[in-house]
């Protein structure tokens, strides 16, 4: 990820110690954290949302608020509420992005956006930590989660990333990493916003759920974290 997590001076992709820095003031300010403990399911009844918790400590605790921000398991978490109506879930579609290093030293010092393709924002040019190229990334809609890179597939690279780097030579690219987007609409349609529901909009009190949180996800995250507190006191 990438887009407003730039150091103004390098241009270069340091997302790690923003979230930490996130951590740190969230932890400053009163907030405490349970990494590791899946919720399994939860009960809302009488204002308040029961939570039963797995891992390595299970619990169950009681809270005036829940926020389902769980990424690609969020519909399934809403499923697991107990209350939450079931038609105001959407449905769940994965759409992969992969990426690809680049053995060549490329001839950039700054990211390269190209226009934006249906499903994703198209073929982008970052710059790791150590200065080395990384493209990507592409959509390829899939079934079930898997983060492997498919070596095929950089037949496509080629030819979008020689629209602004010609000279890219051939057998450069290296599969490297992917993720996974939790689109809510399927591959037929083009576009999609976020979908964050309060109580106002499937009726139970104490709930956000935050659905199809894909790019620019990271980059809008304060803002989200704003409207959750909007939507938790409506
Ligand atoms: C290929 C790709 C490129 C992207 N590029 C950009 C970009 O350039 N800029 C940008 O801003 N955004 C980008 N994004 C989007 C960004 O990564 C997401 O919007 C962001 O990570 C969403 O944050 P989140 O906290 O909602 O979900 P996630 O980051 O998915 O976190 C969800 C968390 O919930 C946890 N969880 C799941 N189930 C449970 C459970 N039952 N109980 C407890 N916890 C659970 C998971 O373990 C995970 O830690 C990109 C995404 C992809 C896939």
């Amino acid at each position: 990820c990438d887009a407003a997590l730039l150091s103004p001076s390098t241009g270069i992709i340091d997302s790690h110690a923003y979230m930490l820095s996130l951590r740190g003031e969230a932890e400053a300010s009163g907030a405490a954290f349970a990494f590791h403990t899946p919720l399994i399911r939860a009960k809302a009844a009488n204002g308040l949302i029961e939570i039963e918790a797995g891992g390595e400590a299970p619990m169950t605790l009681q809270c005036s608020l829940l926020v389902n921000a769980a990424g690609l398991s969020a519909t399934n978490v809403a499923r697991n509420i107990d209350g939450m109506p079931l038609d105001r879930i959407p449905p769940a579609y994965l759409a992969k992005g992969n990426y690809f290093s680049c053995n060549a030293k490329a001839p950039f010092s700054r990211l390269i956006y190209p226009v934006p393709e249906p499903g994703g924002l198209g073929v982008h040019l970052t710059l790791d930590m150590a200065g080395q190229a990384r493209f990507g990334p592409d959509v390829e809609w899939i079934e079930t989660i898997n983060y492997e890179v498919d070596p095929s597939r950089a037949e496509r690279f080629y030819p979008a990333i020689r629209k602004y780097w010609p000279t890219l030579p051939d057998g450069a690219l290296m599969p490297s990493y992917s993720g996974i987007r939790p689109k809510i609409v399927p591959p037929a349609v083009a576009t999609q916003d976020f979908l964050m529901q309060g109580p106002r909009d499937h009726g139970v009190a104490g709930l956000v759920n935050l659905f199809g949180i894909e790019s620019p996800g990271l980059t809008s995250s304060l803002a989200i974290a704003d409207h959750v507190a909007e939507l938790a006191s409506t």
